[in-house]
Order: C-alpha cells, then sequence, then structure tokens
C-alpha cells in the first residue's frame, strides 16, 4: 500500500532504548522535489535508483511513506554544547527512519533531517533549509570520497515548504546513512535519566552495533570507551591532515562508530592557519582546525563520566579505569596523524626505514611553519611539494615567501627519500572548498543544479587530477578572511 520502494528497514535501537525513542512521523511536505539522488550509495544500500526516483520513492524520502514494519522515531540525546550541558537535546528535526541491512550484511541507520517540529524542537521550526542539506551532502560525499569515515547522504529534496531564516529560503530535506546515530550525548541521555539499566541497555545495544566481538564479555564497557577513544583519535587526525574544520564538536555530535557527523558550519581550510574557525557562532575559537584533538578528548572525558556506572562497581576503581583509557588518546591521536603525515609527505614507516614519529613531528613542524606564516594554501601545498620530489620545485617556490627557509627545509625532507607517487596518493587535489560549495548552493538556490553536479563529480576522485577541473583545485581567488558558515 505504501508504494514500490523494496526496503525493509528494522526496529532495533527503538527496541533496545524506547526511552530514548519517541515514535513520531514526518510532516507533510506539501510539494515534494528531488534536487540529488546518490545513485551509487542507493545501490551500495540494495535500493533501486528508479524506484529512489518514482513518486513513491520521493514519498519514502521525505518520510510519507513508511515502510511495512518500520517504526520511525525521534532519537533523545543530551549534549555539552560549547561547554556547557543541556539534558535535552534529541532530534529536533530529525527522524531516525529504521535500520537497514545492506546486501553486503552491513546495518545502518535511515535517518531524516528536516522533517518537521518532535517533542524535542524546543523553540525550532523542525525544518532545515534547501543550502545547509544540500552543503551536508556535498561535504559528507566529498569526505567519503578522501576516505574519512562519514554519515553518507543518500538524497536531496525540496520540500515546497518555505522557511524562515535570516530570509526565506526554500525547505529541503536530507535523507542520510551512517553506521548508527549513536553519540556521546545519547550516552549523557542516557546517564542524566538515573536509570542504569537504561545505560547498560544503550551500551550492549552500542557492542552489538559496532563492536560485536566484545558482546558479552565480561570487561565489554572498557573495551567499548577504548574503542571509542581509539576511533575519534583516528579521525580527528584525517580532519587535520585535511585542514577540515568540523565547526560544532558539541558531544551530541560525535558519534560512537566513529564517523563524521552533522556538517553545519564546517569548512576546509585554503591558507593554512590552526587557529582557523568559520562558525559565526564559534567566537571564542574552540572549534578552531587546531584545537580538534584537544576538545575531541574533553567530550571523551565526557563520554567517560557517562560510562562510570558500568565501568566497575566500585566508582574509584571506575574513574582511575576510565583516566587510563582516556590517557591513551594523546599517544593514539600522535601516531595517527604522524603516519599520515608521513605518508602526505611521501615518507615510509619507520618499520620500513622512515623517520619515527618524534622525528616527522619535527619535520612537519617546520613545514607548517612555513605555511602558516605565509597562509600557503594547504591542500594544494603537498602535490606542489610532490612535483618537488618530481625535482621541479618551482611551484611550490612560488606559493612560498621565505625561500631560504623553503630550501632548507626542501633540503632536509629530500634526504628523507620522499616518494612522489605515493604522495599524489595521500594529497587530494580536489576538496570541498568553502567557495566551491557556497557558488554551488547560490546556483541550486536559482535552480540550476550543474554547478553541484559539476562539483560532485570533482569530488568523488579526489585524489585524481583530472584536465577541465582546474579551477576546482585551487583556493579561493578572494581568500576566506572572515568567512563565516551559518548552520
Ligand atoms: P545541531 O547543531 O544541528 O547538531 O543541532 C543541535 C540541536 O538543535 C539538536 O537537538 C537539533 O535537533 C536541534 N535543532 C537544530 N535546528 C533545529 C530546528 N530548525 N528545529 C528544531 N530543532 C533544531
Ligand atoms: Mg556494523
Ligand atoms: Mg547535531
Amino acid at each position: 500500500p505504501d508504494g514500490a520502494v523494496h526496503l525493509t528497514l528494522d526496529h532495533d535501537f527503538a527496541t533496545a532504548v524506547p526511552e530514548l525513542a519517541l515514535p513520531w512521523r514526518a510532516a507533510e511536505a506539501p510539494e515534494p522535489r528531488l534536487v540529488v539522488l546518490n545513485d551509487a550509495l542507493a545501490r551500495e544500500l540494495g535500493l533501486d535508483p528508479d524506484e529512489l526516483r518514482s513518486p513513491d520513492g520521493v514519498r519514502l524520502l521525505v518520510g510519507a511513506a513508511v515502510p511495512a514494519g518500520a517504526r520511525p522515531v525521534a532519537q533523545g540525546y543530551a549534549g555539552h554544547q560549547f561547554g556547557g550541558f543541556s539534558p535535552r537535546l534529541g532530534d529536533g528535526r530529525a527522524l531516525l527512519l529504521g535500520e537497514l541491512t545492506t546486501p553486503d550484511g552491513e546495518v545502518c541507520d535511515l535517518h531524516l533531517k528536516g522533517s518537521g517540529r518532535t517533542p524535542f524542537s524546543r523553540g525550532g521550526d523542525g525544518f532545515a533549509a534547501l543550502g545547509p542539506m544540500l552543503r551536508e551532502h556535498l561535504v559528507s560525499e566529498g569526505m567519503h570520497a578522501l576516505g574519512v569515515p562519514t554519515t553518507r547522504s543518500l538524497a536531496v529534496v525540496a520540500t515546497g515548504r518555505p522557511v524562515q531564516r535570516d530570509a526565506v529560503e526554500p525547505g529541503g530535506l536530507l535523507a542520510r546513512v551512517a553506521a548508527s546515530h549513536l553519540r556521546v550525548g545519547s550516552f549523557q541521555y542516557a546517564r542524566t535519566s538515573d536509570d542504569p539499566a537504561l545505560l547498560r541497555r544503550l551500551a550492549d545495544h552500542a557492542i552489538a552495533r559496532h563492536q560485536p566481538h566484545l558482546a558479552g564479555t565480561p570487561d565489554r564497557y572498557a573495551g567499548l570507551y577504548a574503542a571509542v577513544v581509539a576511533a575519534q583519535a583516528r579521525l580527528v587526525a584525517r580532519w587535520v591532515l585535511l585542514g577540515f574544520v568540523h565547526g560544532v564538536m558539541n558531544t551530541d555530535n560525535m558519534t560512537i562508530s566513529g564517523e563524521t557527523i552533522d556538517y553545519g558550519p564546517c569548512a576546509f581550510v585554503d591558507g593554512y592557519d590552526p587557529g582557523a574557525v568559520f562558525s559565526s557562532i564559534d567566537t571564542g575559537g574552540r572549534y578552531a582546525l587546531g584545537n580538534q584533538p584537544a576538545v575531541a578528548q574533553w567530550n571523551l572525558a565526557r563520554f567517560a563520566e557517562a560510562l562510570l556506572p558500568l565501568l566497575d562497581d566500585d566508582q574509584e576503581r571506575a574513574i582511575a579505569r576510565a583516566t587510563e583509557l582516556l590517557g591513551t588518546f594523546p599517544g593514539e591521536y600522535v601516531a595517527a596523524w604522524a603516519s599520515g603525515m608521513r605518508a602526505k609527505l611521501g615518507l615510509a614507516e619507520p618499520a620500513a626505514g622512515g623517520p619515527t614519529d618524534e622525528e616527522t613531528l619535527a619535520l612537519a613542524e617546520g613545514w607548517q611553519g612555513i605555511l602558516a606564516s605565509g597562509r600557503v594554501d594547504w591542500t594544494s601545498s603537498f602535490r606542489a611539494l610532490a612535483e618537488a620530489a618530481r625535482g621541479n620545485p618551482e611551484r611550490i617556490r612560488g606559493m612560498v615567501l621565505d625561500l631560504p627557509e623553503l630550501d632548507a627545509w626542501l633540503e632536509r625532507w629530500r634526504a628523507l627519500g620522499p616518494d612522489p607517487a605515493a604522495m599524489d596518493r595521500a594529497n587530494p587535489v580536489y576538496v570541498p572548498r568553502n567557495h566551491l560549495v557556497e557558488e554551488a548552493l547560490a546556483a541550486a538556490q536559482d535552480g540550476d543544479l550543474a554547478p553541484t553536479e559539476r562539483l560532485l563529480e570533482a569530488l568523488a576522485a579526489p585524489y585524481d587530477e583530472r584536465p577541465g577541473l582546474e579551477r576546482f583545485a585551487e583556493p579561493s581567488p578572494d581568500g576566506l578572511e572572515g568567512y563565516r558558515t551559518f548552520c
């Protein structure tokens, strides 16, 4: 009765932790129109893109048609936002439709963002503007192609409902796919409810989803915590290596899966600056590029606090255990970052005769100092370095002001035997630069999707330099001083 889309959704989250799952339905979209569909992702999920394009498919993508057996819910979660704790956030404009099992046997969430008010909406209207949903589509798909763990975007639909922001804007809705939508804030919500059995059910559900090998083992909650610490350390190292500023690393935006989630006021730096901030609301620079590892560790401390009752019956021992596990974060982060930086610089791992982590950090510090002092474009500088490794230092010499310092650094680096082909595999040519994303969104706002489609094409193979895409490889011609993003 609900149309021709063949899709079975489970509701394991709602069953495991009904306290965090309010049954809810999407608001009606007056005039839904499919704006982008991710055909490749649809196929990976075992869905037929043609079915999704049909009127019934679009009804599914806006939550108007619910697959038989599915139980859509608004998820409850809490969170520290810019350091202040909110005990009740939750899906104020989103719904979990349910869990889908792919043909490969992977379980993932199918989620709608921009689907209308819920009991968690507080003062918000429950809707999303089309521009920010398209931004999430572009940037999350770009991140995926870059190899960064992330939620995916299946589709963006224009709802036909205008939404009031600074101006009146067209409404949009994003159909999102994630390993799960469990967040640090989900655990904070359960912990705040003061129900140890609920906290335990949530943790066991997270273990079943993300660390199934730990299921039923006596020390599984410490194992879950350690796995999240390691996954987040690796994730944030990838962000920093790419010059990606998430922009709003609140604990409700930090996943248990280790995927990047909630692309709001995010941006990639052009000129390298560890203090780079783009969000209009991050006036203190809490979530600046170089602050992200420290913030991740702070968030993980909040996660530990939520888990304490599960770590040990004796709370002093629980605290000692959590402290010990959290203490692994800096080492995990440095190891991931140093390994990633060796790859970017074309250098071997220590076991294969490459520099140690400490040597890598010292070498990178010199390089980053050169980039920071001239606000040199982060992304393209590494491709220019690869050319230098091939014996053509002209391009990088044209980007940097302090040539004696550069030449001294190049000599030091070349002595380590950088492999330019490996560098080209590790350093993207195309990233979702802010001015390109803005340009695509502005055109889409006027009904022209060609720039969005061209940008998606460039981003789909970010390491593969192709003729005709030169302008997608370049920093903003106007610079990004004062560039601000809004959620
Ligand atoms: P975010 O910063 O997008 O991760 O959202 C933080 C919190 O604000 C979440 O609980 C969201 O559901 C809620 N929220 C954001 N925008 C809206 C909106 N337009 N209407 C209702 N709730 C919203
Ligand atoms: Mg899984
Ligand atoms: Mg969020």
